[in-house]
């Protein structure tokens, strides 16, 4: 969190040490005379490498200016210069940051909001052959990238920022670069850069490949969605207490579904591989009974206190993702604007509506009103229906919307082979754990819940081997006893074998489309 100077008068000559207080969790108050230039020198503890903290070590340095640099107390719009002074062997600098023309590691921005949005990576990197885009310079630069087809690479990543690009029509950044931090997990989106955890070695699957473009796609298209197109609450950003908002699912999952139709349009997926990126959402959401409890919007304002992906523990089941439900709902809502308009317009004009109107023309976020507004001016009607998708936990209606696109989807309940408890487990050090529990399953109508430890199966003691044994060698109907520590007491259940039940959200097209219907499916596909 940036933190803030204030600066108050008291006489003071020069070289001497002046005096200092932390008046808030971020703000320091410096006494000083009315000299012009105040000397800092400060210490940042760093301890992992993530895309969201700073880390420095022998080999790197990832520098985020919103945690390590401050701003003066009112000053935030002034402009700010920072120079790196590399190590011995660090040759290059990776940052969205604008370089200053004859001078080395150094770097400007117009003021500390975009200075907070620039995070720095240092070190002796690799640059992979970068591209242009409209003229428009794009780097990818990282520490540890990987072996792997670099020019295919950078080629296909082209491809997608061509086709967000020409979906959005128009660049609004002079030059654009993937900061790659090395191997591990995340990503955060920046105004002209996207700091990513990235590991070459991931693309020598098709579905890694595939992972790996989906992500990158997101983080992209993170600097239109959410940079730009964003909820009114979102910026200016409140440093100090942070933003509460009821839209992170048009933030979130509006990005992942672009995510998803920038690859396939870019020609990196092919339609069944789509289609399963949204089944993959659609069993998560409708997996949970979370889906019951919270509302789209309820699950986008509670984020910061039940977490982006939902509360865990036994709460798992109140909540849900709006990374699951949101991409499911922007897709229900394309299917029906390209429905009303007979296929004139989209989801995609919603964005570039709210691109112009917003961002460009009032340059300010947009209040839900005005979200909703927006997709009813592109579809030229109510979306009364659609949007009771996002405040309430109605139930999703698949088929309706997705045979306007000539699309069948199975949302019948099947048996699935096998007997079923309705939980996974793990060991560690010689002792078996509960991991998850299916809502309502044979084993947690027993009472089994994540994190009790299992002691015994049928009065022999617990190993995942013995556990896995005896539910393959099982029949629906069948009883076992398990024994597991819960409330400081051993407990031994006797549960009764039953049958899992799941919808297959498989999707396939329909026989014979109406022209309608075609039109739809073959433009959502392409355009
Ligand atoms: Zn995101």
């Amino acid at each position: 969190m940036p933190t803030t100077l204030k600066i108050s008068k008291q006489l003071i000559q020069k070289g001497d040490e002046i005096k200092w207080s932390k008046v808030s969790g971020n703000t320091w108050q410096l006494l000083t005379d009315n000299s012009n230039s105040v000397k800092i020198i400060y210490d940042v503890k760093t301890t992992r490498p993530f895309v969201g903290t700073t880390y420095v070590d022998e080999n790197r340095a990832y520098i985020l200016p919103a945690a390590v640099c401050f701003f003066i107390d009112g000053m935030i719009d002034h402009s700010a210069q920072i120079t790196i002074k590399p190590i011995a062997g660090w040759t290059r600098v990776a940052t969205g940051l604008d370089s200053v023309a004859g001078k080395n590691f150094t770097y400007t921005a117009p003021d500390f909001d975009v200075l907070y949005d620039s995070p720095l990576l240092v070190g002796n990197l690799e640059e992979l052959p970068s591209f242009t885009v409209k003229g428009i310079p794009h780097r990818f630069i990282g520490y540890q990238l990987g072996n792997f087809d670099k020019v295919q690479f950078m080629n296909d990543l082209k491809k997608v920022i061509e086709t967000a690009t020409s979906m959005m029509g128009d660049i609004p950044y002079k030059h654009y670069t993937f900061i790659s931090i090395g191997p591990g997990q995340g990503g955060i989106e920046h105004l002209n850069s996207a700091s990513v955890s990235f590991n070459g070695a991931g693309l020598s699957t098709e579905d890694g490949k595939l992972r790996l473009y989906h992500f990158l796609a997101h983080e992209y298209f993170h600097h239109y969605n959410v940079k730009r197109i964003r909820p009114i609450e979102l910026g200016p950003f409140d440093y100090d207490n942070g933003s509460r908002t009821k839209m992170l699912w048009v933030s979130e999952g509006l990005s992942v579904y672009y995510e998803y139709m920038t690859v396939q349009r870019a020609g990196l997926s092919t339609s069944d591989e789509l289609f399963n990126a949204f089944r993959t959402n659609m069993l998560a959401f409708e997996g949970k009974p979370g889906r019951l409890y919270q509302t789209l919007e309820q699950s986008s304002y509670d984020t910061w206190s039940d977490g982006p992906f939902g509360r865990t523990g036994d709460d798992v089941n109140k909540t849900i993702s709006y990374y699951d439900k949101g991409p499911v709902v922007g897709l229900l809502f394309d299917f029906k604007i390209r429905e009303l308009t007979q296929n004139k317009r989209s989801l995609d004009d919603v964005m570039r509506y709210l691109y112009h109107e917003y961002y460009q023309k009032k340059k300010r976020g947009f209040t839900e009103n005005e979200f909703n507004a927006a997709c009813e001016k592109i579809a030229g009607a109510s979306m009364a229906d659609e949007f009771k998708y996002v405040s309430t936990t109605t139930e999703l209606n698949y088929p309706k919307y997705f045979a306007y696109a000539g699309l069948n989807i199975d949302t019948t309940s099947k048996e699935l082979p096998g007997a079923y408890l309705g939980f996974t487990n793990r060991e560690r050090n010689d002792t078996v754990f509960i991991s998850a529990v299916d809502w309502e399953s044979p084993a947690w109508n027993a009472g089994i819940r994540p994190r009790q430890p299992l002691l015994e199966v049928n009065g022999t003691k617990a190993t995942a081997k013995l556990l896995k044994e005896t539910i393959d060698k099982a029949n629906p109907g069948d009883k076992i006893t398990l024994t597991f520590f819960a409330d400081n007491s051993k407990r031994s259940v006797e549960i009764i074998f039953g049958k899992k039940k799941e919808k297959s959200f498989h999707i396939s097209q329909i026989d014979n489309p109406t022209p309608l219907q075609k039109k739809i499916f073959e433009s959502w596909l392409k355009e």
